[in-house]
């Protein structure tokens, strides 16, 4: 492992999915991880499971004041933060003849706008200490243009474009910012659309693993020296576009 003892991170959306891979990953390495979702039991449940570098918030960080009192939170219990992982997010298809408009708000405040305040706030923290990883949940969907795709898509591309530039502003800070883009990938995300009738785009072709998703998280907090890994896509074997 090529990371420093003693490392601590910030991991939203952890109670379910990629997010949850990932704090279990990176606890693995040795770091100690606060994992922040809604729903409390499943994270406390999780958080025990891990273990003792493992602890957990209970936060909807889609509500305007939640990246303020993440951040305040991580600093009372980690003292510092060096990694922010901006996993979070939901998944809604928007075909112009069925979305639901009032699917909008909520996409747009959890998916675009509660990363942006969540990575500017620790961004200027992480300045401050000259050092610190961000680190954004994109998706291949920023990139693929196709019916049902307008908004979740739009929405990540979107945070690329913001997640871009928040690494050129904090070059030479001490700040790395990465984003990862996953293809398909085995969680709970797509059962939204399954409920509606809606085939999940995790049964068109074999997904991957949380875990697959993690270890790239992983790379990208091993980066040293000069080096910032900024963009790592992962696509399923089988995604042929
Ligand atoms: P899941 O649905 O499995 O997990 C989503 C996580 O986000 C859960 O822990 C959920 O917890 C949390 N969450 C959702 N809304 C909120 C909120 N308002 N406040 C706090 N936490 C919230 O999804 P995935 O693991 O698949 O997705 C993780 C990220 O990866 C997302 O950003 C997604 O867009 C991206 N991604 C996923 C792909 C896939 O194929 N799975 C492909 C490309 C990108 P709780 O409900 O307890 O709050």
């Amino acid at each position: 492992m090529n990371l420093p003892k003693g490392k601590t991170a910030v991991v939203t959306g952890a109670s379910a999915g990629i997010g949850e891979a990932i704090a279990r990953k990176l606890v693995s390495a040795d770091i100690r991880v606060l994992l922040v979702a809604r729903r409390e039991e499943r994270l406390k449940a999780l958080c025990a499971e891990i273990g003792k570098n493992a602890s957990c918030m209970t936060l909807d960080m889609a509500e305007t004041g939640a990246a303020q009192a993440l951040l305040e939170a991580a600093t009372k219990e980690f003292g510092t933060v060096d990694i922010l992982v901006n996993n979070a997010g939901i998944l809604r298809t928007s075909h112009v003849d069925e979305f639901d408009l009032d699917e909008l708000d909520p996409m747009i405040a959890i998916n675009y706008a509660a990363v942006v305040r969540t990575s500017i706030l620790f961004a200027r923290r992480m300045k401050t200490n000259s050092g610190g990883q961000i680190i954004n949940l994109s998706s291949i969907g920023a990139g693929i243009t196709a019916a049902g795709t307008g908004i979740y898509g739009g929405l990540k591309a979107a945070l690329e474009r913001f997640t871009e530039v928040l690494r050129i502003e904090l070059a030479g800070s001490g700040v790395r910012v990465g984003l990862i883009a996953p293809g398909t990938t085995s969680t709970e995300i797509f059962e939204d659309m399954k409920a509606k009738g809606q085939p999940g785009w995790d049964e068109f072709i074999p997904a991957m693993e949380p875990e697959e998703i993690a270890r790239a998280v992983l790379f990208m907090c091993e980066q040293s020296g000069n080096a910032n890994a900024a963009r790592i896509h992962i696509y399923a074997t089988s995604e042929g576009f």
